[in-house]
């Protein structure tokens, strides 16, 4: 272990991960607290992080209020009916009154803003989203938190939560290891904000092999924000609630500025509008909420999903429509060029013009997270306003750890917040956390360094096996003392896959499926106690895996939990096929207990605040 440097530090606001809410909240930290000493703690370097590293063409959650264009109640009721009525509602009203301020301020710091010329107003895109020259977004944002913190740590990857030994279940800091020089990293800290990003790569992607990085969700996304407040024994929700995407094939290309701005459609492989054939069947699963509007995200899925299975396949855009207009066809391209080059790379090498050629979707595989049209995540307090007694301790999105914050990917229950929502949230939980010092809730915190010795020996195990374990290699790298991180990552990947509703089932599961995934998770597990690293970067990939592998247990004992089939296209549990309001509208929260390791979990009332306040008012 002496190899391994040991630095400490101390700080009052350590923020876990710098992406979107991450530079959010470590901007917004110093607004609040001008003397704190704020650190941002980053896995890859904070300029290229996370999810909007290589930009985006749009922000895609933008109220307009001060052009009357939408009022934080109208995104409540339109993230809660995409969700089958399955959002946190105070913590959504919250995000949508402040995400205004968050989006002129990155038009303040020069994001190249898409404006339309005669009203000054930002281009929309769709009803939420307005349009930007958004491949400079990350490094703009980052800059913002560079000059807020006091330090900023690149290539430093957090595996453990510090809790406080003086007062139980509260938190005293986070550890980690420097991918670059191995050092050994302690953050001592008053408060921790978690904003780590959602979770890819849990259940097997559709691009395997040499196409493995090629994912919907960012690859390196692995579910730290979920495993770490997990082991500590936070409480989560809405863990079974992943999200399928439809997008283009192979390169994963986004569709919303397709659908929305250039206005394509779909059609199967004989030219037919397949989605109103699945009308009958989808309202005998989930009564009148295929009659909403828009018709949720999942329930689209469902009827791609369908066809599919069908033989109706493959499922294409029509493009060639829109693309005739020279402007249109600009737009169809930019959007690629802005975020994700890779779907334009692959169109030029499968000879497909967008003008000439309709391209192929598909379904992704599931993914895990907390910020697009899905809400899983940790359950937190929301603010002191809005909240119902249930839903509030204290401090907004404060976890259910003393001093534990989050934000973004990492908040459960408040879906469709996006890029700017994430930002916002971050803000809030900053500013929440700075509160929480200022009112001297965290004094005397007490982390000894048995605690943290405890940890370095853990965090460099994998180091240790390979380098004992490698002698016993019998070919390739095969060894019968250590398993690889990819070796893992495979296993996992076919048990969720298998299992747990991935695409190798057409994302179906039920109660005998889940038990058995469930099995073979404990018994990864433990195998994963012999995870072997050759290099630091193996290292990272080890402790990727085993973030990746808790996540994976939560998912799957929420998914066993709720016996309905509540978002068919997202997943289906065979054993329960219908949505049944009348024993699951409501909110599903689970704990590990971290001695014992076993998950319980409850029902918790879904409150549906908005409308709720006004038949009040009406009364
Ligand atoms: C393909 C795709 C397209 C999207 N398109 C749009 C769009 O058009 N418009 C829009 O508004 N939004 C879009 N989004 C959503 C938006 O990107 C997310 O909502 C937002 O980035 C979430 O913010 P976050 O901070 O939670 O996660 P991220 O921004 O992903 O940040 C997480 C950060 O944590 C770091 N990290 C992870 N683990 C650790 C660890 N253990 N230790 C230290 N650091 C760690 C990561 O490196 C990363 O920097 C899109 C997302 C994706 C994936």
């Amino acid at each position: 272990m002496a190899k391994h440097k040991t630095h400490y530090e101390d700080c009052d606001v350590l923020v876990v991960g710098g992406g979107m809410a991450g530079t959010g909240a470590t901007f917004e930290a110093r607004h609040w607290g001008r003397d704190m000493k704020i650190i941002c703690v980053e896995k890859a370097n904070i300029d290229r992080s996370g999810a909007v590293a290589q930009g985006l063409y749009a922000i895609n959650c933008y109220m307009g209020m001060q052009w009357g264009e939408n009022q934080p109640e109208d995104h409540v009721r339109y993230a809660r009916n995409d969700l089958m009525g399955m959002v946190r509602e105070d913590l959504g009203y919250d995000m949508a009154r402040h995400v205004d301020s968050t989006v002129h301020m990155f038009d303040e710091w020069g994001l190249p803003m898409m404006k339309n010329e005669k009203t000054g107003r930002y281009l929309r895109e769709g009803k939420w989203q307005i349009m930007i020259h958004g491949e400079s977004y990350k490094p703009i944002v980052a800059e913002a938190a560079k000059k807020s913190a006091d330090k900023i740590y690149n290539r430093i990857m957090i595996t453990h939560l510090l809790m406080d030994e003086a007062q139980e279940n509260r938190v005293g800091g986070a550890v980690g290891f420097n991918m670059r020089t191995g050092d050994y990293h302690v953050f001592r800290s008053k408060t921790v904000i978690v904003a780590a990003g959602g979770a890819s790569h849990i259940f097997k992607p559709r691009a395997v092999g040499e196409g493995m990085g090629r994912t919907w969700y960012a690859p390196w996304s692995n579910g730290s924000a979920y495993a770490l407040p997990i082991a500590v024994g936070a409480k989560m929700t809405q863990m079974e609630n992943r999200i399928v995407l439809c997008r283009f094939k192979d390169g994963y290309g986004p569709v919303g500025a397709y659908f929305l701005h250039l206005k394509t459609y779909t059609q199967n492989a004989n030219g037919e509008n397949y989605e109103k054939k699945w009308y009958d069947q989808t309202k005998e699963l989930v009564g009148e909420y295929i009659d909403h509007h828009p018709t949720p995200t999942c329930l689209r899925n469902h009827a791609f999903i369908q066809e599919t299975i069908a033989g109706g396949g493959p499922i294409h855009m029509v493009t060639t429509e829109a693309f005739q207009d020279p402007h249109l066809e600009t737009v169809g391209w930019e959007n690629f060029l802005g975020m994700t080059v890779g779907q334009a790379v692959v169109w030029a090498s499968q000879n497909i013009d967008p003008k000439y050629t309709n391209p192929e979707l598909t379904t992704s595989e599931p993914y895990v997270m907390g910020s697009h049209a899905t809400c899983s995540g940790a359950w937190v307090s929301g603010p002191e306003d809005l909240s119902p007694p249930e839903y509030f301790w204290g401090y907004n999105r404060m976890l259910t750890i003393d001093g534990l914050f989050g934000a973004g990917d990492t908040v459960g229950g408040s879906a469709h917040k996006f890029s700017s929502g994430s930002f916002t949230e971050g803000r809030l939980a900053a500013k929440a956390a700075v509160k929480y010092i200022n009112d001297q809730k965290a004094e005397s915190i007490k982390v000894t360094d048995k605690q943290c010795e405890d940890f370095k020996e853990a965090i460099f195990k994998p180091l240790e096996t390979y380098t004992v374990a490698q002698n016993e290699i019998t070919g390739g790298t095969v060894s019968p003392s250590y398993i690889s991180p990819i070796q893992g990552l495979q296993r996992l990947q076919r048990i969720m896959d298998e299992y747990v509703g991935g695409i190798a089932t057409n994302y179906m599961t039920n109660g005998n499926m889940l038990k058995r995934a469930l099995e073979l998770l404990a018994w990864l597990e433990e195998d994963l106690e012999k995870v072997g690293a050759e290099d630091l970067h193996q290292l990272m990939r080890a402790w990727e895996l085993k973030h990746r592998a808790l996540t994976s247990q939560c998912v799957t004992e929420h998914t066993m939990f709720r016996e309905e089939t509540r978002w068919p296209g997202y997943y289906y549990r065979g054993d329960h096929m219908k949505l049944d309001d009348d024993n699951w509208h409501c909110l599903t929260v689970s704990r590990r207990d971290p001695k014992t390791g076993k998950f319980s979990l409850e029902k918790v009332p879904v409150y549906h605040i908005v409308d709720e306040n006004e038949k009040r008012k009406a009364s």
